[in-house]
């Protein structure tokens, strides 16, 4: 029974990382060895699992760190870096969605992206691009919930810009953990698709903003004239085919004529409260 059930919770971790961090699973089975050391006979209950899960953690990270993205360029895929420098002015919306693997993208969406950040950075010198989720490092196809389509290395998610109201500044931050939920929603009078896809049935399109433990958006607003030269940048990529941004969003920018902004469909996710572009 006891083996049964040591079976079973060792799946259970395989399977919930793997999902979150598409290589922590076998980072896990790789470990279990060495979590023999620390006897939970040797050791009270929770001291046991307290230094299982630190040597756990510990390879981990080191593995992620030093062997996933020498590994992962092989497979065609490159790590977008965790914080902006004044070359690269990008950085991630949270590291402990950067340690879950989920910032690879094709070298050539890692150009335009970075071609993009450049050229918003030359107009507004304190702004930088936040991205979101992008791909897995390996396995093409492999899905990286909740974003399905984020499985090759052509997607990428980024936020988008806001300003402090005082200091005129850029924001520069996430308004939640993953950066997600936090939305601009549609006004009075506005195209309102988050209605329309929940009363059609799709229930997870609004599911970001209904879970998403987030700050409230005080003291800053979102950059119309600055969020509009972002989009064009982005579209002015050529290697870049598709837009997704929330229709509401798109008549607001003005930015009605440009065919590589669509509607991504309500059996996808809100998006109010990212871009996201691919190639
Ligand atoms: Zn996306």
């Amino acid at each position: 029974m006891k083996f049964i059930l040591k079976a079973i919770r060792t799946v259970f971790i395989f399977s919930i990382l793997t999902v979150l961090t598409q290589v922590g699973g076998v980072i896990y089975l790789l470990y279990l060895p060495f979590s023999l050391f620390v006897k939970s006979e040797k050791y009270s209950f929770w001291k046991s699992i307290v230094m299982r899960s630190g040597g756990f953690s510990l390879i981990y990270v080191l593995i992620c760190l030093f062997i996933i993205p020498p590994l992962a360029k092989k497979n065609g895929l490159v790590q977008l870096p965790c914080f902006s420098t004044k070359e690269i002015p990008v950085k991630s919306g949270s590291v402990l969605m950067s340690l879950m693997n989920r910032n690879y993208v094709k070298p050539v969406l890692q150009e335009a992206f970075f071609k993009t950040a450049k050229d918003v950075q030359k107009k507004y010198p304190s702004a930088e691009l936040i991205y979101l989720d992008a791909n897995f490092p390996f396995f093409e196809g492999f899905p990286l919930i909740p974003h399905l389509s984020h499985d090759d290395g052509e997607k990428l998610d980024i936020a988008f810009l806001y300003k402090n109201k005082k200091a005129k500044e850029f924001y520069n931050k996430t308004f939640s953990l993953t950066g997600y939920g936090v939305c601009e929603a549609p006004k009075k009078g506005e195209t309102n698709k988050p209605n329309d896809c929940e009363k059609q049935g799709y229930w997870q399109y609004n599911l970001l903003k209904k879970v998403t433990f987030s700050k409230v958006k005080k003291g800053v607003e979102f950059d119309k004239i600055a969020n509009r030269f972002l989009l064009q940048k982005i579209i002015e990529n050529k290697e870049v085919k598709e837009v997704f941004i929330e229709p509401h969003l798109q008549n607001r920018l003005n930015l009605g004529k440009y065919k590589k902004i669509r509607f991504h469909g309500c059996h996808a996710v809100r998006h109010d409260d990212h871009i996201h572009f691919q190639l």
